[in-house]
């Protein structure tokens, strides 16, 4: 069986993450009992909500443990099988976590899922067609429920998650507005995914002034909002919802590291009738094949062309993790690991 490196979370957070919380560790990949397949990873995905199941604090989900292997998707190739359901070669999804090998329980339900290459990249399962991509379609669809001819904003919208959210914005004929941190990244999210327009919140020193620029990108209100990051830039798009806006809340990426997020103008839920609502992808499993199809299909077509942040060898996963939570990435941040 094959060397396998790994990294484990060694300590939790004092405020900001650093990459003393992780330690590499190498050890053999135990042999395969029936039923068992042995998965190479060929990419690893980083998101923000690991960020959070590193704390030992209450959350929607249970803490990563010490000492364990780091959580997280992966995309990658069954090496050997000892199950029916798969052979060697086939190209799987599964929740291998930081390493560069899992041994899998093939016949527990929704551990391991075979993915078609043929159309789609095997590194897009863990970004546009998947997790993330998911989780634009249902803050789009399920909260927001956008009408063709109104006005959604997106935070960090040249993200994974934001910049399936454009594609599928424009799909149903809203006009399309993203905020994110500098210059290349409002460019692409307009001249590549297609956003009517993109303001950089990094040019703003406070919530007056970008809410000001909004105005002028947003000249008939805000419908819809679906935010990712919380603090000012949240603040910002409040103050230009229209009556019964509806926002989805997906993340606060600004308060992850443990800082507060406060919200400054709450009285704007009652004056201007908003509804908000928060969300966990996970719990809406129901709606994943609907919203993959449709992901794919927008990819096939052209219509998403999403960015990715490739760092290189397992190595380099917490650098990259740790930049990926200060803006760093541009796009999906995956580390490729064959
Ligand atoms: P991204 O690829 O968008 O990367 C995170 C981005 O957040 C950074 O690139 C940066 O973009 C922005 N950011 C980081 N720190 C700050 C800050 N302090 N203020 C403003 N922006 C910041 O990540 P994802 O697309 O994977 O995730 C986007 C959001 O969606 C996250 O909040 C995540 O937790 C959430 N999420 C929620 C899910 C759910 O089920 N509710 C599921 C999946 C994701 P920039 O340079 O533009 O600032």
């Amino acid at each position: 069986m094959p060397t396998n490196r790994q990294f484990l979370l060694d300590s939790r957070p004092q405020g900001a993450a650093s990459a003393a919380n992780f330690k590499l560790v190498t050890g053999e990949t135990p042999p395969l009992q029936e039923g068992q397949v042995l998965v190479r990873h060929h990419y690893l995905s980083l998101d923000p909500y690991m960020r959070g199941r590193m704390d030992d604090a209450k959350n929607y989900a249970a803490p990563q443990p010490l000492g364990q292997v780091m959580q997280g998707g992966t995309v990658g190739e069954v090496v050997e099988s000892r199950s029916p359901r798969f052979q060697a070669g086939d190209k799987v999804l599964g929740q291998g976590g930081w390493q560069e090998y899992s041994v899998v329980d093939a016949e527990q339900k929704g551990a391991l899922r075979k993915v078609d290459t043929s159309q789609v990249p095997l590194s897009y399962y863990l970004g546009a067609v998947g997790m993330p991509g998911v989780t634009a379609w249902y803050g789009l669809e399920k909260i927001i429920r956008p009408q063709a001819g109104k006005t959604v904003v997106v935070s960090a919208a040249a993200g994974a998650v934001g910049s399936a959210f454009g594609a599928l914005a424009k799909a149903r004929g809203c006009r399309a507005v993203g905020i994110a941190g500098g210059p290349d990244k409002c460019r692409y999210v307009v001249d590549d995914l297609g956003f009517d327009a993109c303001l950089d919140y990094k040019q703003h020193p406070d919530a007056g002034s970008l809410s000001k620029a909004l105005k002028q990108a947003c000249p008939d209100g805000v419908d819809g909002y679906f935010e990712n990051v919380g603090g000012m830039v949240m603040d910002a798009v409040m103050l230009r919802m229209n009556p019964f806006g509806r926002i989805a809340v997906c993340g606060m990426i600004a308060g992850y590291d443990g800082r507060p997020v406060p919200m400054t103008y709450p009285q704007l839920i009652l004056r201007s009738r908003l509804t908000v609502e928060g969300f966990i992808v996970g719990e809406h499993m129901e709606v994943w094949p609907q919203a993959l199809q449709e992901l794919a299909d927008l990819v096939a077509a052209g219509k998403l062309r999403p960015r990715e942040s490739i760092a290189q060898g397992i190595e380099s996963a917490p650098e990259a993790f740790l930049g990926l939570l200060h803006g760093r990435n541009f796009g999906k941040q995956l580390v490729k690991l064959v």
